[in-house]
C-alpha cells in the first residue's frame, strides 16, 4: 500500500478534530486519512501525575521576541483542548461586519446568519452549558443548563438585564457522560474532574475509525506542492524525514504554526503570517460593600455584554466581560486581607477586540528555520482607546454593585487566542484563504483555525473556528464540481 491517502489533516486540536468528524460523516467507507500531529498523547493520568498538560515545553517550539507578551498553548494530542479554559460565546453579529456596520476594521467573508446551524452543532458537540436568554440570536437552546451566578452576577443581572448572563460554558454543569460535573475550583488547566470538553474526552474516538491513520510524534515540515495542486506534506518522525501524499491537505496547527508550515512550504502571499492578534486583556479588580463574591458555580460566572454590540464601536474596541469566580487567579491571590471581608470583591477581565496590525507577526527563524518567530508590537489605538474607557464602564458597574474602591487595574500578558495569520476574505489580493478555508490559488489545501480571522472579536475564538471547521467540511462534499 502506498502512503497515499483521501486527506491529510495537521494537527489534532479543535480545528483538525472537527473538521475530521464532519469529513468522516460524509467521506465514504473506503476513504484514508492520515492524521500527523508532533506531540504526544499525554491521557489525563499522565497530566495529573505530572501537574502539567503536555510533555512538550512550548517554549522550545517559537521564538517569542517580545518577553512582555505570552502566547500559550499546549502542544500533543488535542492540542490546547487540554489546558483551555472552555468559554465558548458566540461572536456577535456586528463582529462579522466591523467595516460595513462601523466604518472600522475588515469584514469577515461570511455572516452570523451564514455560521448559525454550524455554531449550534458545535454547542452539542461541546455539551455547551448555558442560558435560557443570549445577547445574539440562537436557533436551539443549549445542551446543558447554564451554572449558578455568583451574588455579584446576580446583582448585575437585576440591573442590567439584557447586559449580563450566565457564561456559555464545555465547564460541565451537569454529567454528559464522559465527564464530571464542574466543581468550581479555579484549577482549570488540571481540571481534576475532566470536567470541561476536550477532544481526548470529546472526540478521541475519531482517531479509531478504520480510515483514520494517527501518527504522534510527527512534526509536518512543509506542504509539498507542485503548480497549484498540494501533493502532500514531508514531516519528520523517528528522527526521519518522510513523506505522504494526498488529494487534500488540511493544515489545523494553530494560528502560530500554520503560517509557518506555508511560508517554509514557499506558498507566499503579501499578508502571510501577518496581522497576528489576540484581545486586549485587562484585570479589573474592585472591593465591594457588603457582597460577597466567588459563589457561582464555575470559575468564570458570568459574561457582560453592556458594552459590547453598539455605535461605539466606530470609535474605539467593544468589550465583553468576565467574572473570574475564583479567588485564586492565576497571576494574584484575589481575596481581600481585612477579616470576615475577605470575598467582598469582583474581579473581571475586560477583553477588547482588537484591529490586527501587520507589523504583528510569525516569520520563519532565520537561524533554525525549523521555529516560527514571533513580533509583537503592541495592541491598536483603537483597542487602547476602549481600554480608556474603563473607568466610566465601572461607573456603570456601580449601578449595580457597592464599589468601596478600584483595587487595580492590569493589563494582562496574554488572552490564549491567538489569531489572524492566514487571513480569510473574497479578494485573493487581500487575503490568502476563501471564506471556505480553502487556500485562494491551490484549490485542495485548507487551512483551518483562528489564523483565518480578519479581525478579533471581544468573544473566545474557539467555538467560531469548530464551527468553521464543521463549515469547510460540509462544503467540500456539498460544493458544485
Ligand atoms: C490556558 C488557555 C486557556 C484558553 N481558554 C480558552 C477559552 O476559554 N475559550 C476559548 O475559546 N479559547 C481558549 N483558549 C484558546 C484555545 O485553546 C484555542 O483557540 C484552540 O485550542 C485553537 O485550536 P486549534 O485546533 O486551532 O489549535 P491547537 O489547539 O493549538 O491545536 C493545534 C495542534 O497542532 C499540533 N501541531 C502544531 N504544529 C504542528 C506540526 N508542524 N506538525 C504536526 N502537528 C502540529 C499541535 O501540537 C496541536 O496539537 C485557551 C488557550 C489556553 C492556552
Amino acid at each position: 500500500m502506498t502512503d497515499h491517502y483521501d486527506a491529510i489533516v495537521v494537527g489534532t486540536g479543535f480545528a483538525g478534530a472537527f473538521f475530521l468528524l464532519r469529513y468522516l460523516q460524509h467521506a465514504p467507507p473506503k476513504a484514508r486519512v492520515l492524521v500527523l500531529e508532533r506531540g504526544r498523547n499525554d491521557c489525563k493520568v499522565w497530566q495529573l501525575r505530572n501537574r502539567r498538560t503536555s510533555s512538550l515545553n512550548t517554549e522550545e517550539f517559537f521564538i517569542n521576541n517580545n518577553p512582555e507578551k505570552e502566547w500559550l498553548m499546549s502542544l500533543g494530542f488535542g492540542g490546547s483542548s487540554n489546558t483551555w479554559w472552555g468559554g465558548v460565546a458566540r461572536m456577535m453579529p456586528g463582529d462579522f461586519q466591523l467595516q460595513s456596520r462601523y466604518g472600522v476594521g475588515t469584514d469577515w467573508p461570511l455572516r452570523y446568519e451564514d455560521l448559525e446551524t454550524y455554531y449550534g452543532d458545535a454547542e452539542v458537540i461541546m455539551a455547551v452549558s448555558g442560558p435560557a436568554d443570549s445577547p445574539m440570536p440562537r436557533s436551539r437552546p443549549f445542551p446543558l443548563r447554564p451554572h449558578r451566578f455568583s451574588d455579584t452576577d446576580a446583582l448585575l443581572k437585576k440591573t442590567f438585564p439584557d447586559g449580563w448572563f450566565h457564561p456559555a460554558t464545555t465547564r460541565a454543569s451537569a454529567p454528559t457522560g464522559t465527564r464530571g460535573i464542574c466543581c468550581g475550583a479555579g484549577i482549570c488547566e488540571l481540571c481534576p474532574h475532566d470536567a470541561n470538553f476536550s477532544i481526548s474526552n470529546g472526540l478521541r474516538r475519531l482517531h479509531d475509525d478504520p480510515r483514520v491513520t494517527l501518527r504522534l510524534q510527527a512534526t509536518v515540515e512543509q506542504v509539498e506542492t507542485s503548480g497549484d495542486l498540494a501533493r502532500g506534506v514531508s514531516y519528520t518522525s523517528d528522527g526521519q524525514l518522510r513523506r505522504a501524499t494526498a488529494d487534500l491537505v488540511v493544515l489545523a496547527a494553530s494560528a502560530l504554526f500554520n503560517p509557518h508550515i506555508l511560508l517554509r512550504s514557499g506558498i507566499t502571499h503579501e499578508l502571510l503570517g501577518k496581522r497576528l492578534h489576540e484581545q486586549m486583556p485587562v484585570d479589573v479588580c474592585l472591593n465591594l460593600r457588603g457582597v460577597k463574591g466567588y459563589n457561582g458555580s464555575t470559575i468564570i460566572s458570568g459574561n457582560g455584554y453592556l458594552f459590547y454590540e453598539g455605535e461605539h464601536r466606530r470609535q474605539h474596541a467593544a468589550c465583553l466581560i468576565e467574572t473570574w469566580n475564583s479567588p485564586f487567579n492565576y497571576r494574584r491571590a484575589a481575596l481581600r486581607a481585612e477579616r470576615g471581608r475577605w470575598t467582598e470583591r469582583a474581579f473581571f477581565r475586560f477583553m477588547f477586540d482588537d484591529l490586527p496590525r501587520a507589523d504583528n507577526k510569525v516569520t520563519v527563524n532565520a537561524a533554525n528555520p525549523h521555529l516560527p518567530e514571533v513580533t509583537f508590537n503592541g495592541y491598536s489605538d483603537y483597542a487602547q482607546r476602549g481600554v480608556d474607557r474603563i473607568p466610566a464602564m465601572v461607573d456603570t458597574l456601580a449601578k449595580a454593585l457597592p464599589i468601596e474602591e478600584i483595587e487595580s487595574i492590569e493589563v494582562a500578558r496574554s488572552t490564549s487566542h491567538i489569531q489572524g495569520t492566514v487571513v480569510m476574505g473574497n479578494d485573493p489580493a487581500t487575503s490568502v484563504v476563501d471564506r471556505y478555508l480553502m487556500h485562494h490559488r491551490i484549490r485542495n489545501l485548507l487551512v483551518l483555525g483562528s489564523s483565518a480571522y480578519p479581525t478579533a472579536s471581544p468573544a473566545y475564538p474557539t467555538l467560531t473556528l469548530s464551527a468553521l471547521s464543521l463549515w469547510a467540511a460540509d462544503h467540500l462534499f456539498t460544493r458544485s464540481a
